[in-house]
C-alpha cells in the first residue's frame, strides 16, 4: 500500500506538486511509479516507470507533460508484477479514465471474468484494473441513455468490490476532477485558494494546505 497524490488548480505546476509529494512519501517504499496529467477537455497523458521515482522523473523529462490537474502513484506491487505496464494509473478501452488505487480487490478474479466476457480488454495483470473498467461500464454503459456523474460510477463501483482501497479516479469527460474514495487505507482532501489536493497520507501535501479532512 503506497501513495497517491493528486491536484487540481491552475496556480501551481500540476507535475511538480505531484511528484513532490509522491516523494514525501518514498520513506514508505514502492515499485514503480506513474502520473497522469490533463488539461481541460483535452486526452489524459500518463508516463510510467519501473523502479524510483526519478525513473518516472526522466520519462517525463524526455517527454514532457504538462496540465492543470492530474493524479499520480508509488505502487507496492501485490498483484503482478513490478513492471511499467503494471504501474498505476490504469485505463480503461476508452482511455478517457484513469484510476490509482491503493490496497487489494479480492474479487477482482470475477469482475475481471465477466468484464472480459463483455468485451473489456485488459493490458496488465493488476487487480486494480477491473476498476478502471468498472467506471467505464457505469459511466457509459448504464442501459438507458442517461450518462450519470463520474461520482456516480464510482458510487457504483466500490460497492461492487470486495476488498480494501483507497482510490483516485479522474475522467477526461469531466475536466478539473477527481473523484476519490476509501474503504480502509487513508486517503485525505486538502483545501487551497481555488485549488484542490488529494493524497494518501498527510506529509504529502501539508506543506501546501493545512486545511485538510
Ligand atoms: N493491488 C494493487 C497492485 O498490485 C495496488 C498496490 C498498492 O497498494 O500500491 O497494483
Amino acid at each position: 500500500m503506497c501513495g497517491i497524490v493528486g491536484y487540481v488548480g491552475e496556480k501551481k505546476q500540476v507535475v511538480e506538486v505531484i511528484l513532490d509529494g509522491l516523494k514525501r512519501l518514498e520513506y514508505r517504499g514502492y515499485d514503480s511509479a506513474g502520473i497522469a496529467v490533463a488539461n481541460n477537455g483535452e486526452a489524459l497523458q500518463v508516463r510510467r516507470a519501473e523502479g524510483k521515482l526519478r525513473n518516472l522523473e526522466e520519462s517525463i523529462r524526455l517527454k514532457p507533460l504538462n496540465g492543470t490537474y492530474g493524479i499520480g502513484h508509488t505502487r507496492w506491487a501485490t498483484h503482478g508484477r513490478p513492471t511499467e505496464e503494471n504501474a498505476h494509473p490504469h485505463r480503461d478501452c476508452t482511455g478517457k479514465i484513469v484510476v490509482v488505487h491503493n490496497g487489494i480487490v479480492e474479487n477482482y478474479m470475477s469482475l475481471k471474468r465477466k468484464l472480459i466476457e463483455e468485451g473489456h480488454k485488459f493490458t496488465t495483470e493488476t487487480d486494480t484494473e477491473v476498476i478502471a473498467h468498472l467506471v467505464e461500464k457505469n459511466l457509459y454503459q448504464t442501459g438507458n441513455g442517461k450518462r450519470p456523474s463520474l461520482e456516480e460510477a464510482v458510487r457504483k463501483t466500490v460497492k461492487q468490490l470486495t476488498g480494501v482501497f483507497a482510490l483516485g479516479v479522474i475522467c477526461s469527460d469531466e475536466p478539473e476532477k477527481i473523484v476519490a474514495a476509501r474503504n480502509g487505507p487513508p486517503a485525505v482532501i486538502g483545501l487551497g485558494k481555488n485549488e484542490y489536493f488529494v493524497a494518501s497520507d498527510v506529509p504529502a501535501i501539508l506543506h501546501h494546505t493545512r486545511d485538510l479532512f
